[in-house]
């Protein structure tokens, strides 16, 4: 037999034909390949009775899986993407397989076994350590550790003699503690009318807008259920599980058969999850991005909630949306996906107005009450003192805290202060790598660079003029937390950033005090602003809620707009009043104003007219050649050529090359262009031709990043 192999290595994007003896070997499966003189693995792509070319062909060296890693489904699937991403097919299949699964040569992840002892024959002990072992099995099988605590010999002794056996059984390292409860709310009218209008027969892309507390998941659930009593599976897609897991409790309440797939499982979790899903023994599997190649065969819904996030879009290679293969993926199976939230992207509302999507509406919060907004402007506060704290959200903040209410208080801006700089000669300390301002962290007393990590010790004296006197500008978490405890007496407060999250349920814990009221402020960036549901949190707080504005980036209208309507969200949800007090220093922009009426039809057509002005998405489309090299004048020197070739090739809209937002990471260099178009046909073969051009170049990377998220 002979099999097309797609070997591991990222670069060659082409398959070779091996020679197999063995039968067992099928599409999907990986195999062990000689390769130059190195040993690689691969997937099998094809397999074939006979070959025509003339050369002699090589001998696999071994078949890895017992059943095909890849499916039909998926390696068609890694087709589009290649083709739609311009990138290798093997970082596709890569891409969507759990590390364990992947072709890597020296994976070593293995399913966990536990030895279990079974009596064989009833024995007479001949001592106490037998009868105790003995003793133990009142039950059928007996962990062989807890047996063998009591005596390793005895358990020798006893298998020995046949006796008792070991019997060897497959245990998954997560367990989902269901909790199922079986009352269900009465439905809202416009809920009812949403799960109404579903149709479950063909492929349909559904867009719902429903406003904060307008109870999506509720919706999400009740059609999930219709869906899996017809023995039909539903993939729901979240930004990030860890940041929500009252998403995921609410779902264990009326599901039990569900899997969890997110980065923050280990290998081997991720390995039991995946297998989980491939043997059927759950219809719901639960994610964050790369959950949407979950080997789900039969799939009657797809749901993607607060489908506006970035976190959908990966940026590294192979750089794919998952809702770009949620689409595909629906088609295939042909069922409904639904994308929900708040606040859509300006792509995806302009495709429901013009009839891509199909548009539910909830308009109304359950509780019928959205929170009052009152935007304050800091530029007055500021000439009364007030830096940090505007009047009105000191009396707001300590009213709450007097009522025994929570408060939430959005910065979104980790570290204490977030640029240090010389007070004589003005020398900002920075990163030696990125070259970007450094963060003081006052918890360890370091400077941190938030980009590559790099961390050193605070200056005490100017490198360039010896001043021994900074100036510490700007605002983090950090700092706010300390200005909070110093102004409010009787306040208790926790903060959630990348700072104090790094352990690995430290989110949960987090949420879980606040929730549990052993904290009365939440102090933290844009992680605590989404899908958080707090009943007591009847305040909430932004600090330089214009700040987002500031980025150079033409989604900072849009950006801005979804975190304060997403945080203004959190206010208000349960039987409380809400209200939410947004303070900023331009607080005339019309992303504010927009989020503070939660006006967003008013705000998309404000920022449909400047898109159009500025032929930006979605009246152009934008893809971003991201070059990148540790050699800068190579880099320069390639860009002026790929500059070049595409001014002569294509007749779209082409800018750069220019640095990228952030120049220097880690020592490497980086350079974009932008093109502007409106056919991908008219662009897609000299594209390729690029892609192609770099793809074995080792010193200088290119990659096509199409709708970037960031430049
Ligand atoms: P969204 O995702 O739209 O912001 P949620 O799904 O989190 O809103 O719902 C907001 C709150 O309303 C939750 O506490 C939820 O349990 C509750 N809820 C949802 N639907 C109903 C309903 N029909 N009746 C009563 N409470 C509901
Ligand atoms: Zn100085
Ligand atoms: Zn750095």
């Amino acid at each position: 037999m002979y099999v097309e192999v797609l070997v591991e290595i990222k670069k060659i994007d082409k398959t070779f034909t091996y020679h197999s003896n063995s039968c067992d070997v099928q599409m999907g499966m990986r195999v062990l390949v000689p390769f130059g003189n190195q040993t690689l693995e691969g997937f099998v792509m094809n397999v074939n009775n006979s070959f025509q070319g003339d050369y002699e062909v090589k001998d696999i060296i071994g078949v890895i899986d017992e059943k095909p890693v890849l499916n039909e489904e998926m390696i068609e699937l890694g087709n589009y993407m290649s083709k739609k991403y311009l990138c290798s097919k093997i970082s596709c299949y890569q891409a969507m397989l759990p590390k364990a699964l992947k072709a890597k040569k020296g994976t070593n992840i293995k399913e966990k076994n536990v030895v279990y002892l079974k009596l064989k024959q009833d024995f007479i002990p001949k001592n106490d350590s037998q009868k105790r072992i003995k003793d133990l099995f009142n039950s059928d099988l007996v962990l062989k550790s807890e047996a063998n605590k009591i005596s390793v010999s005895a358990v020798k002794t006893l298998l020995k003699n046949d006796y008792i056996e070991e019997v060897i059984k497959e245990e998954y390292r997560l367990n989902i503690d269901y909790n199922i409860s079986n009352d269900l709310p009465d439905l809202t009218l416009e809920q009812q009318k949403v799960i109404n209008s579903i149709n479950f027969s063909k492929f349909t892309p559904y867009l719902l807008h429903g406003v904060t507390g307008s109870g999506k998941t509720e919706v999400y659930m009740r059609l999930i259920s219709k869906v899996i009593s017809q023995n039909k599976q539903v993939l729901v897609l979240v930004p990030e599980i860890s940041l929500t897991p009252q998403f995921v409790n609410t779902f264990k309440k009326r599901f039990n058969k569900i899997a969890l797939l997110h980065s923050a499982l280990s290998d081997g979790e991720k390995y039991d999850e995946w297998r989980k899903i491939q043997r059927k023994e759950v219809n719901i599997v639960i994610g964050a991005r790369s959950a949407v190649f979950a080997p789900l065969d039969n799939i009657g819904l797809i749901v993607i909630d607060e489908e506006h996030s970035q976190t959908y879009k990966q940026e590294n290679y192979p750089m794919y949306n998952a809702i770009d293969i949620a689409i595909n993926r629906s088609k295939k199976h042909n069922c409904p996906l639904i994308l929900g939230t708040a606040t859509p992207s300006i792509e995806s509302y302009t495709r429901a107005k013009m009839g891509v999507y199909e548009l539910l509406e909830m308009k109304k919060r359950v509780n019928n009450n959205l929170p009052k907004v009152t935007l304050i402007d800091m530029k007055d506060e500021i000439k009364k003192g007030n830096n940090v704290f505007s009047k009105i959200l000191i009396d707001k903040i300590n009213e709450r805290l007097d009522k025994n209410e929570q408060v939430i208080l959005l910065l979104n801006r980790r570290g204490y202060n977030t640029i240090v700089t010389c007070q004589n000669c003005g020398l900002t300390h920075k990163c030696p790598n990125c070259d970007i301002p450094l963060t003081y962290h006052k918890k360890n007393n370091l400077m941190k660079c938030h980009y590559c990590n790099y961390t050193t010790n605070k200056l005490y004296k100017c490198p360039n003029c010896e001043s021994t006197k900074f100036n510490d500008l700007g605002l983090g978490t950090e700092k706010l937390e300390d200005l909070v405890n110093k102004t409010f007496e009787k306040a208790k407060t926790i903060r959630m950033d990348i700072d104090t999250t790094s352990t690995k349920s430290a989110h949960e814990k987090i949420l879980n005090s606040f929730s549990n009221q052993e904290y009365n402020i939440l102090i933290g960036t844009q992680m605590i602003s989404k899908g958080l549901d707090f009943p007591k949190v009847t305040l909430v707080g932004v600090i330089n809620g214009d700040a987002t504005l500031n980025i150079p980036d033409f989604r900072s209208g849009e950006r801005t707009y979804q975190l304060l309507n997403q945080v203004a969200g959190r206010a208000g949800r349960s039987d409380l009043l809400g209200e939410v007090i947004i303070q900023g220093f331009n607080i005339d922009h019309y992303s504010i104003i927009k989020a503070s009426t939660h006006d967003y039809i008013g705000f998309y057509e404000e920022e449909m007219n400047i898109r159009k002005k500025l032929l930006y998405p979605p009246f152009y489309n934008i893809v971003l050649i991201k070059m990148q090299s540790k050699d800068e004048n190579l880099l320069i020197k390639e860009s002026d050529k790929i500059y070049a070739y595409l001014k002569e090739n294509t007749n779209e809209i082409i800018l750069g090359p220019t640095t990228s937002m952030l120049p220097k990471i880690n020592n490497i260099y980086y350079m974009n262009i932008i093109i502007k178009y409106k056919k991908t046909n008219n662009i897609i073969k000299e594209l390729n031709y690029l892609s192609n051009k770099y793809l074995s170049n080792n010193k200088i990377k290119v990659n096509i990043d199409f709708n970037p998220y960031h430049f």
